[in-house]
């Protein structure tokens, strides 16, 4: 039987099968040889096991803030197997019942996006917006509007426009050169500010750069700005309130469009549907993929308004303007049938009021830890979307070395619980623990998290109790 090799249900052999064979993502593999990779077999609510039968707590909703609900979801399941029996595969040219369904929902959640472009991962969509973003730039009422800007230590995905919009420069090098008219400006990380200052005496000096950043490149020229509402692999930077409105306020002032990345924020992570609406702004494009289906099937979305919609209608004499895009995994059936699921579960079991409560229960839990853990620098987060940045010394705020966040990374996965890590090399950083649990955690499975990490940290750093609050 060619599809199940000698030894494919024995945990060793199935290594030795990954070790042959598959490439992993954003791995060194020599360092494979000597430590495997975990294989995860099976999963259920928030702990998931491995192929030898070993149990951990998933605090990283599937390693990337994808699998919101939990392990083991029968009614997606249900949702998926039925569509996929009623109808697998349709391209999206033509419609189909779930998509239909699907965009009125989401439409019907958002303020002001009401067109759902449909694509199968968060780097696709967000491609779309940058095309879109191009196209009207060839149009008479946006003429010339093409550069992007986008900010240091936000991500925006994996391919190279998208690559050439994200501020992560160890996933960046060596993939050049990018593409022409994208520009960037300083994240707004109030621990690391870029401009040396403090809140609130600043004036919100990293809003203010976008402004220069337009008149420098001449307003006439920027398109949009792209931004994660609260920035994710970056390590969770949160915004300050005033941020993202003074944001909202240049685009409307200069004509550019507002497209928020909500990949990962997106769907209740951090306690409201969106990342944004913590913020009282309203976008003209947001993109949406992770937590969509909650890791049950490939979908992802770009949502924009009525009015970008409408200008790929006015001339009807010219046989190019229309959005002349296609994406085959696009909307197929399976991953609005398992996103409208996913909506419902949400609402049902009420999970956007406990990612808040569990949220605002973790923070506190962790600002506990920071008393007792002078390598705790700084926390921040909101919802179940939490980051720890770990320092040598408060002071200083000298960052902690690539081998004790990954001892501490290890400590916890040794005792059972994973827990995520920023990217190595964002903006030279990669001290940053990331917690990111299902929605549906409680204060059980949030204490065992805690106790993970403090077990971890002081497994770690030699620890002396002081009295500091962070
Ligand atoms: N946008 C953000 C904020 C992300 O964190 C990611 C992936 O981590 C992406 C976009 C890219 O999504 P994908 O890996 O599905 O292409």
């Amino acid at each position: 039987d060619k599809t199940n090799p000698p030894g494919a249900n024995d945990s060793q052999t199935l290594r030795q099968f990954d070790q042959q064979h598959v490439w992993h993502h954003l791995t060194q593999h020599k360092a494979l040889e000597q430590n495997p990779a975990l294989m995860i077999r099976s999963g259920n609510g928030m702990m998931v096991t491995d192929t030898d039968g070993n149990q951990y707590l998933d605090a990283t909703s599937g390693g990337v803030w994808t699998v919101n609900l939990g392990y083991g979801r029968q009614q997606i399941v249900d949702a998926i197997a039925k569509q996929l029996s009623d109808l697998p595969y349709f391209a999206g040219a033509l419609g189909n019942e779930p998509a239909a369904k699907f965009a009125k929902v989401l439409a019907d959640l958002l303020p002001n996006l009401s067109r759902i472009y449909y694509a199968s991962s968060g780097s696709e969509a967000n491609e779309k917006a940058y095309k879109i973003v191009r196209q009207l730039s060839q149009s008479s009422s946006r003429q010339g509007k093409r550069k992007i800007v986008y900010r240091d230590r936000d991500y925006h995905g994996t391919t190279i426009a998208a690559l050439s919009s994200s501020g992560h420069n160890e996933r960046k090098a060596q993939y050049g050169p990018f593409l022409d008219d994208f520009v960037e400006i300083p994240h707004c990380c109030c621990y690391r500010c870029p401009f040396n200052k403090t809140y609130p005496s600043c004036n919100i000096e990293c809003a203010q750069a976008f402004e220069s950043e337009i008149l420098k490149q001449g307003p006439d020229t920027v398109g949009s700005v792209v931004l994660e509402s609260i920035t994710a692999g970056g390590g969770v930077i949160v915004p300050v309130p005033e941020y993202l409105p003074m944001i909202a306020d240049i685009c409307k002032q200069y004509g550019v469009l507002l497209h928020i990345d909500e990949v990962v924020t997106g769907m209740g992570r951090t306690g409201t549907w969106f990342g944004f609406e913590h913020f009282n702004v309203f976008p003209d494009m947001i993109t949406l993929a992770k937590g969509l289906a909650g890791g049950y099937a490939a979908i992802s979305v770009l949502a924009t308004t009525e009015t970008i919609f409408e200008a790929f209608k006015t001339d009807t004499n010219d046989p190019l303007n229309y959005f002349r895009d296609i994406s085959t995994f696009g909307g197929c059936t399976a991953g609005p049938a398992a996103a409208l699921a996913n909506i419902d579960i949400i609402q049902t079991e009420n999970l956007l009021n406990n990612a808040k409560i569990m949220g605002d229960y973790f923070i506190q839990q962790l600002r506990g830890l920071a008393e007792k853990h002078p390598c705790i620098g700084d926390i921040r987060g909101k919802g179940l979307f939490i980051g720890i940045e770990l320092v040598d010394d408060r002071k200083t705020k000298h960052p902690v070395d690539e081998a004790r966040m990954t001892r501490v990374f290890l400590h916890c996965l040794q005792h059972g619980v994973m827990i995520g890590r920023s990217n190595r090399s964002v903006a030279g950083l990669n001290n940053v623990l990331l917690l990111s649990p299902a929605l549906i955690c409680d204060k059980a499975k949030a204490d065992d998290i805690i106790t993970a990490i403090d077990a971890a940290l002081t497994a770690t750093f030699k620890q002396t109790v002081f009295k500091q609050t962070v």
